[in-house]
């Protein structure tokens, strides 16, 4: 039995077999090989081997998805069996003698990197999945299977990290927990980990080579175990037992109201980030949707997604919560939010960089089309849209300016819109919150982002795992922020949310109760453990 230590990011326990991630990028060492003919043979196989992987994908995301969205899937068929990439591997194997997994990955990156400075935006698309094709080989070479790609039967993934680009291609509905090496409470996998209520353990230096029979994965005490006895085995079965009925027992809070025993009333809601959540949403009683992280749409595609796409699934959206309040943040890519079609200018730091309304602005077309979606899908229930990013008036000023331009065509066209589409922003700079007495006057509301206000009040990057011991969004200069604007938008007559992960903190909620936060938004699993905790708070609580 070996015991590997992390960080748990999402509670909870797992047991299942584990999967490396395929395509990840590591390095492979030069090895020289004696038969350079044999190995040209192993090459070969892997190729056909990941190839006929292909046709496999390409069937099964047909069984669930658009052709359009399978199509990548032909692509890489057809890059793997590419000519000039096929000869450049051969020679490298043949001329120089080094194993397949050496040649496939530097070809692939050669060509990777080729076709990354071409002017044409479809040809430098190709230049991610020049990526993905190398690796997929080196999967075959390796003998890893592609389980994230493919789904099917549950898993453990395990990764060195996660993008979210990489996390919107996975099987979902296989997977039963996240361990990676990389990665820190506030990365986007945590956060899909939370949504998907299954454990997550990041920051875990586990072996290369990983067992064929069951592991454990503790989410609470952030453990990962490979060959469990019996014994250990046997009590984790048991903690998964008493999960189960916790579980149940809190099901008896999914129609209550959230309100605490002195009558105040704080609404929960949920964090989503595509249509797909709604089912978590209504089984956990959300009161509504207090952020849709609409990039996820985004990147989930092969562009840009037009207008009418988007208006379909924000339309779905509105219609599933049926009158309930939906709160759709504007895209907020950037940082570690990024696109294989698209490739953002090299910046040095991506996240005081070109992200979010910034690019937003700087793209119009792409902000247009998004806005114009978002207000053709206004009439099936009750929008509410968010700026994210926010550091001055006039991104505010601009946006709301390009929202009426957006209305003033649709109306043209022929096209209802709602009369009443509340308009608000995010707190997620200090900036931001420092300003929030002029923003107020500009805004129905505002939600606070704690992920990234305390990335930047204390100077933290969220991501870096190395710093996560400073992450905190209790510390006092974000807690001050936070009431700052909590005040300002009191005196505007204004409301305030919180949609960060600090959101579903039970140890924060008595400072929320306090400074009058109207909505706490979450991942939809987090939902009825907290209105417990609200329908039976205790305000002595408060001084604990
Ligand atoms: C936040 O920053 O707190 C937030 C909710 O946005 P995201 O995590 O998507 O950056
Ligand atoms: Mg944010």
């Amino acid at each position: 039995m070996e015991i590997y230590r992390g960080t748990g990011v999402s509670k909870g326990v797992s047991i299942g077999i584990p999967h490396w991630l395929a395509a990840q990028e590591r390095e492979i060492p030069r090895t020289l090989v004696d038969d350079r003919e044999a190995e040209l043979a192993r090459f070969h196989l892997a190729q056909a081997q990941a190839a006929a992987q292909q046709e496999l994908f390409y069937q099964k995301t047909l069984e669930k998805a658009t052709a359009q969205e399978a199509e990548v899937f032909q692509i890489h068929a057809m890059l793997i069996a590419d000519p000039d990439f096929t000869e450049e591997v051969e020679k490298l194997i043949l001329e120089q003698g080094v194993c397949a997994e050496y040649a496939a990955q530097q070809v692939s990156r050669q060509f990777s990197q080729m076709f990354a400075q071409l002017e044409d935006a479809y040809m430098q698309a190709r230049s991610a999945d020049f990526c993905d094709v190398g690796n997929q080989i080196l999967a075959e070479l390796l003998g890893e299977e592609a389980a994230a790609a493919c789904g099917g039967e549950p898993y453990i993934l395990f990764a060195e990290d996660l993008l979210p680009s990489q996390a919107v291609q996975l099987d979902l509905d296989a997977v039963q927990a996240f361990v990676t090496r990389q990665g820190s409470s506030v990365s986007h996998t945590a956060i899909l980990a939370r949504n998907m209520g299954i454990p997550a353990v990041v920051g875990v230096k586990f072996p290369d080579r990983l067992p064929a029979g069951p592991v454990v994965v503790d989410g609470e005490k952030g453990e990962v175990i490979f060959n469990p006895s019996p014994e250990v085995l046997l009590d984790y079965q048991r903690v998964q037992q008493a999960q189960r009925s916790y579980q149940e027992q809190l099901l008896a809070y999914r129609n209550q109201p959230s309100v605490t025993p002195a009558g105040q009333k704080i609404g929960l809601y949920a964090n989503i980030g595509s249509p797909g959540d709604l089912q978590a949403v209504l089984e956990n009683g959300a009161e509504g949707i207090g952020l849709f992280r609409s990039e996820f749409l985004y990147m989930d595609a092969q562009d840009f997604p037009p207008e009418e796409e988007q208006y379909r699934c924000y339309r779905e959206v509105l219609e599933g919560m049926q009158g309930k309040r939906v709160i759709i943040r504007t895209l907020d890519l950037g940082a570690d939010k990024q696109l294989g079609y698209y490739q953002f200018g090299k910046e040095e730091n991506p996240a005081l960089g070109c992200r979010a309304i910034r690019f937003c602005l700087r793209r119009r077309d792409v902000f247009l089309t998004q806005l114009r979606a978002l207000l053709r899908a206004s009439p099936y229930g009750r929008l509410a849209i968010m700026l994210p990013m926010v550091v001055s008036l006039e991104e505010v000023r601009e946006s709301k300016r390009l929202l009426q331009e957006a209305k003033a065509q649709l109306q043209a066209e022929g096209y209802p819109v709602a009369a009443q589409i509340e308009f608000g922003i995010m707190i997620e700079t200090p900036a931001a919150a420092l300003i929030s007495r002029e923003l107020a006057a500009e805004v129905d509301f505002f939600s606070v982002g704690t992920n990234d206000l305390t990335q930047y009040t204390l100077a933290v990057d969220r991501m870096n795992g190395e710093v996560s011991n400073l992450y905190d969004p209790a510390h006092p200069a974000v807690l001050r922020l936070i009431k700052e604007a909590a005040e300002r938008a009191r005196e505007a007559g204004i409301w305030i949310g919180i949609c960060g992960e600090a959101a579903a903190d039970p140890k924060l909620l008595p400072f929320f109760l306090e400074i009058g936060i109207a909505e706490l938004s979450m991942s939809p699993k987090s939902i009825l453990g907290l209105r417990r905790r609200i329908c039976t708070y205790q305000p002595e609580e408060a001084a604990r």
